[in-house]
């Protein structure tokens, strides 16, 4: 059928499914790139963009570079109390066993339109240290806050993780998931993979100078200076 003899609503369906269709393959694009840059061992890590009132998905047990763009699953809301018979086509593909605490983050922070989770090497080193980022340098302050937080422990795809995940994700755009991994959140899909890079490069960092022994932090008004100049001049460009 031609796009003229498309009734309106027909119109509608088709955009739909073409706007989903173009972020699902944006989303295996950015799933082959996590683990061809080595930042998720097996295919631990999972990747979300809102979409709708809801987001899209990578589904569970899929190795990525498998993926076809009707597998990446559709949340179709972010409400706590929605059945989750109906948060998604229940005969397709199953969501990753994570997507509740992506959808923590998504309430927690509406900024937020894409997040990367990942179990990449020195995130997960310093998470299972119990130990947060502290601004040991000033590309903290690209994760939003002054630090980048540690959620504590809970297992995958509990409650109770989900609700660490939603007050850590409030003030700021990246975390720690002790024993765990990280979670990066951006306003898309490019920015939230570079900003789980940077985490990992921040962590990594971090590890060594605590070989140093004697971490020198920035004060509260230098990373105020820093916060204010990403917004006037724009972080990716620094
Ligand atoms: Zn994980």
């Amino acid at each position: 059928m031609s796009l003229k003899k498309m009734s309106i609503d027909q119109k509608t369906l088709a955009d739909k499914k073409l706007t989903r269709n173009t972020l699902a393959k944006e989303i295996i694009a950015q799933s082959i790139y996590m683990k061809e840059k080595g930042l998720t061992p097996g295919h631990t890590g999972n990747i979300s963009a809102r979409y709708e009132d809801g987001f899209l998905i990578t589904p569970t047990g899929v190795p990525y570079n498998q993926l076809k763009p009707d597998q990446i699953v559709h949340i179709v809301s972010l409400e706590e109390n929605c059945d989750e018979q109906k948060l998604w086509d229940q005969s397709g593909f199953r969501p990753s066993s994570e997507w509740q605490f992506h959808r923590a983050a998504y309430q927690a922070n509406k900024s937020i339109k894409a997040l990367v989770h990942t179990h990449s090497n020195y995130a997960t080193i310093l998470a299972c240290a119990g130990k947060e980022i502290p601004p040991f340098h000033y590309m903290i302050a690209a994760a939003g806050a002054d630090v980048i937080p540690l959620v504590p422990y809970a297992i995958f795809g509990s409650k109770q993780l989900s609700d660490g995940v939603k007050i850590s994700m409030t003030g700021g755009k990246a975390c720690l998931l002790a024993h765990h991994g990280q979670l990066a959140g951006e306003g898309t899909l490019a920015k939230a993979m570079e900003l789980a890079e940077i985490v990992e490069d921040l962590a990594h960092q971090y590890w060594a100078l605590l070989q140093l022994g004697d971490v020198k932090l920035l004060s509260k008004s230098e990373m105020k200076a820093v916060h204010q100049k990403f917004k006037t001049y724009g972080q990716q460009n620094i």
